[in-house]
């Protein structure tokens, strides 16, 4: 098995020597949203050093030898531009159907119970976040009617307009009463600036003469889409980045610093990195950090798998997702990733194998074109109880940015988070120049890093243990004021990615 391993990593240290480091702006991980963000500020000519903990790019083992690949979320995502997905999962509807999504009837979710300690404070303030899903749904929304094309922008400014696939997605049912119920529930639920039409007869028939059994029926979202390659389109940030002359450090970050006037970060090998701004963007590994500078961020590891191969065969269709399997399948050249699970646990505990089992039993029922061994991956969601990411200023550091917690969205908004994040970044006011239109104020507030509380920080000698005194959470605290309970959302909707 392949494990990206935190230590190691730090010998992939590319184009920054030194003991001490220093930079207009520090971005902290590597993942899709780091990047994309690393790649944009370079763009707008800021001095960029980019640090990740990861494994080098070309580790990503190949399809078709039958390797384990454990590693972060953007590297094994299902590649899919949700922009219908603008319901929060924390929502009542999620709830209430919980009990029968569960792994061991057959389900896609699995609760940790052999370390409950990892995930249930977190479900606690899921459950309480339920009650605002109308105002989450409102936000999501915002962020996802530009999401498309963010991607189409990123697109054209790495040369590679074709990286991204706006030809929707189909929504497949076998048993035709579940297929009555979930088109009738996802037709009366929000999709954001998504469509949905009835697959027609011979659309229908094209997909059943791949599979092994006909569906009963289906449905095709419109408006959405799927990255052409996430492997490829995050080696394709990176170079762009590189050739841009934004620097890459292959190091794994200890904690934000006490410093003054100043921005600061300890590296696990003693280093410390002085930047005019950093921006924290590490995915799961985001909320340790934070904690060290007293924000609150109380972050889940929500671990997803997939399996890959080689599937031979003429494969024109979109992402199929299987709704009674809470499973999508997408198509990236000429391999096939199946991709399900919601495992709440510690992101770094091992797999669990009866996962790939599983989704090898999917692949096999399903009849799917199979041409080679599996590539079976494991990797975790960043995902706070609220179900929205935290894009903006945290105040605990002078300059101190984050980009996390994107859940099951963090390829879909990656670009647009990018977008919004330079835009600040680069003018405080709220760059009234920007190129591209910002979120309105209350979404920016729902979004906000510091909305689940602060401490305030003495800023004596030794300032992450010298943390104190509760600060109130800031005005935008959207949990605050959670009244209104969720209508439904379609069953099954939103596990499979
Ligand atoms: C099975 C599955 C399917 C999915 N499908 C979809 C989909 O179809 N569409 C979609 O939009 N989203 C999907 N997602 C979600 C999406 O992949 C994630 O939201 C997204 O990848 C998160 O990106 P990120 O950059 O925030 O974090 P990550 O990908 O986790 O990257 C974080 C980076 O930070 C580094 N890092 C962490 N800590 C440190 C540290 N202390 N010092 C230095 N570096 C550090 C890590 O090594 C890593 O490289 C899926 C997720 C899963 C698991």
């Amino acid at each position: 098995m392949i494990v990206y391993d935190m230590q190691a990593a730090g010998t992939s240290d590319q184009t920054v020597t030194g003991d001490r480091l220093q930079a207009e702006v520090v971005v902290v991980g590597g993942g899709i949203v780091g990047r994309t963000a690393a790649f944009l500020l370079r763009a707008r000519k800021r001095d960029v050093l980019l640090l990740d903990d990861g494994a080098a790019d070309d580790d990503v083992p190949p399809v078709g030898f039958g390797h384990d690949w454990v590693g972060p979320a953007s590297w094994g995502n299902a590649g899919h531009i949700a922009t219908e997905q603008v319901r929060p999962l924390a929502g009542t509807s999620f709830l209430l159907s919980a009990p029968k999504r569960l792994f061991v009837l057959g389900g896609a979710l699995d609760l940790g119970w052999r370390r409950p300690g990892a995930w249930l404070p977190w479900a606690g303030r899921m459950v309480r976040a339920c009650r605002d899903a109308e105002a989450g749904t409102r936000v999501l929304s915002a962020l996802l009617s530009d999401a498309m094309p963010a991607w189409h922008r990123l697109g054209l400014a790495l040369g590679m307009p074709d990286m991204v696939r706006e030809d929707g997605h189909l929504m497949l049912w076998h048993d035709p009463a579940a297929c009555r119920t979930g088109m009738a529930a996802w037709r009366a639920a929000p999709t954001g600036t998504a469509g949905i039409e009835t697959l027609d007869g011979a659309a229908l028939r094209e997909v059943a003469a791949r599979l092994a059994c006909p569906p009963a029926g289906g449905l095709r979202m419109t408006g959405t889409g799927q990255v052409a390659d996430p492997v490829l389109a995050m080696r394709a940030l990176r170079r762009a980045f590189l050739e841009a002359g934004g620097r890459v450090l292959g190091a794994r970050v200890r904690t934000l610093l006490p410093s003054g006037q100043d921005n600061a970060l300890a590296l696990e090998d003693g280093r410390v990195v002085r930047a005019g701004q950093i921006l924290l963007a590490a995915g799961v590994g985001t909320a340790t950090m934070l904690r060290g500078a007293g924000v609150r961020m109380p972050m889940v590891a929500e671990r997803g798998y997939h399996l890959e191969w080689r599937h031979g065969a003429d494969w024109p269709l979109p992402p199929l997702v299987f709704e009674e399997r809470s499973l999508i399948v997408s198509r990236f050249g000429d391999r096939l990733r199946a991709s399900s699970f919601v495992e709440f646990d510690r992101e770094n505990a091992a797999p669990d194998p009866r996962k790939w089992r599983r989704l090898e039993d999917h692949v096999r029922a399903l009849g799917l074109p199979v041409a080679s061994g599996f590539r079976r991956w494991m990797g975790a969601r960043p995902t706070l109880p609220d179900y929205l990411p935290a894009i903006g200023r945290s105040a605990a550091l002078p300059d101190l940015w984050v980009a996390a917690g994107h859940q099951h969205l963090g390829l879909t908004l990656a670009p647009r988070t990018a977008e919004i994040l330079c835009a600040l970044m680069t003018s405080p006011e709220g760059h009234p120049g920007a190129a591209v239109p910002m979120p309105a104020p209350e979404v920016m507030a729902a979004i906000g890093p510091d909305r689940f509380g602060r401490r305030a920080m003495t800023g004596a000698p030794g300032w992450p243990r010298a943390a104190r005194d509760e600060a109130p959470a800031p005005p935008g605290d959207i949990l605050a004021s959670r009244e209104t309970f969720a209508s439904p959302v379609p069953d099954e909707s939103a596990d499979h990615a």
